[in-house]
């Protein structure tokens, strides 16, 4: 007979899933309602409200996807592209070619602007872009690169978009509630995020918010939207409307539950003072890896704190380490990806994953792993370096 599957208690601090907050966790297992049932329709409300807390903007169109980040990759790009246009796309990771195929996808050409893993989006190569095609009806790019652990500027870059008449697509999967993100302040047009990262709320639903100037066009389309799922004028009537709501698709009614307690949880917190905790914990990690003798492989003013990656030293086996924190310390980091694959880990900390007690249970996880694989470490210096980091900054 088939039976129930009870998953083990995992210390998640890869690039996402992150730990979900255990009243997140609770919030899911409250009883459904119809999601036309009044009461949900103004949960509903509320999440629009919370999420346009986060993402500091006040755009009308800001909404919850349900489905993942992709998802809401997907729902900007169908949305505010056409056939026949041009899109400038950054590319400083794996995330910036996932874009491409959505450009190309939507019947668009994708300019292609590169920088290397593990660094920036360099604004001078995307203004000498927007210079040399005049024609770009958008800029897109990667705020929180979350395969190499890189920050871009996206302010910078929002203006530099503006100055060009050019509207803005810029992921914030990893940034919303992890870093500074100010989507009203920049000026950003289209902007999607994921709920398994900073927010700590399980995955599956993706947080998208578009400005009146993309509203506008998405109004003004000539063709269909090639989505039907995705198309914002059918998915606007499901979540606004005064009175009436247009059935469209069935909202996932509990992951919303989680979504709205996880929002009211940033909430509480204050935003500011959860980025400062993603950049407490940040700095104790990092002071902990280099006490172990560990390098970061992003140069310090461009550091995700909430996705450290750290290069391997020679002779340790990547995949053997991974294997070895899971099994004997529950604990799951990421592996590098593409360009970088077997060169980094890529340790979270993100939304309730940044915590002292995972910086601690991962620098001493880490300490015992790479010692039993023969590096030369002092015991207990990663601890004691992060812990005096932690009491310089009054912590
Ligand atoms: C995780 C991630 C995505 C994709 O989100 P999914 O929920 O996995 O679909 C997109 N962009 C960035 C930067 C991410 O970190």
């Amino acid at each position: 007979m088939t039976q129930s599957f009870y998953p083990p208690q995992r210390t998640l601090m890869g690039p996402g899933p992150s730990d979900v907050a255990p009243r997140v966790l609770a919030a899911l297992a409250r009883p459904t309602i119809g999601h036309l049932d009044p009461l949900f329709v103004e949960l509903m409300d509320e999440i629009k409200g919370l999420l346009q807390y986060a993402f500091q903007t006040e755009n009308e169109l800001t909404i919850p996807v349900s489905a993942p980040g992709s998802a809401g990759m997907e729902a900007c790009f169908v949305n505010l592209v056409a056939p026949g246009d041009t899109v400038i796309v950054c590319q400083n990771g794996v995330f910036g070619a996932r874009m491409r195929e959505n450009v190309e996808r939507c019947g668009a050409t994708a300019v292609m602007v590169e920088d290397a893993w593990g660094t920036p989006v360099d604004p001078q190569k995307v203004e000498d872009a927007l210079k040399a095609h005049p024609e770009a009806s958008t800029l897109a790019f990667v705020h929180a690169e979350t395969s190499t652990g890189a920050r871009s500027d996206g302010k910078t870059l929002c203006e530099l978009a503006q100055q060009h008449e050019a509207l803005v697509i810029m992921d914030t999967v990893t940034s919303l509630g992890g870093i500074e993100l100010k989507v009203d302040d920049w000026g950003a047009d289209a902007v999607y995020s994921g709920s398994q990262k900073c927010l700590s709320c399980v995955p599956g639903i993706s947080p998208v918010t578009f400005s009146p100037r993309a509203v506008a066009r998405i109004q003004n389309r000539e063709h269909k939207v090639q989505s039907w799922f995705l198309d914002m004028q059918l998915v606007m009537g499901y979540w606004s409307g005064e009175s009436k709501r247009a059935y469209h698709h069935t909202a996932p009614v509990n992951a919303l539950y989680a979504l709205h307690e996880s929002l009211v949880m940033l909430r509480e917190e204050g935003l500011e003072a959860a980025i400062a905790r993603h950049k407490r914990n940040h700095l104790a990690l990092v002071a902990g890896l280099h006490a172990m003798g560990l390098q970061m492989a992003v140069a310090e003013p461009w550091r995700l704190p909430q996705l450290n990656a750290v290069c391997i030293p020679d002779g340790i086996d990547d995949g053997d380490v991974r294997a070895r924190l899971l099994r004997d310390f529950d604990l799951e980091i990421g592996a590098g990806l593409g360009a970088l694959a077997g060169k980094t880990w890529r340790i979270g900390l993100m939304g309730h994953a940044s915590r002292e007690r995972n910086v601690l249970t991962c620098l001493n996880a880490l300490e015992a792993v790479l010692k039993g694989a023969g590096a030369s470490i002092d015991s207990g210096a990663a601890i004691d370096a992060a812990n005096a980091c932690w009491r310089e900054q009054g912590a």
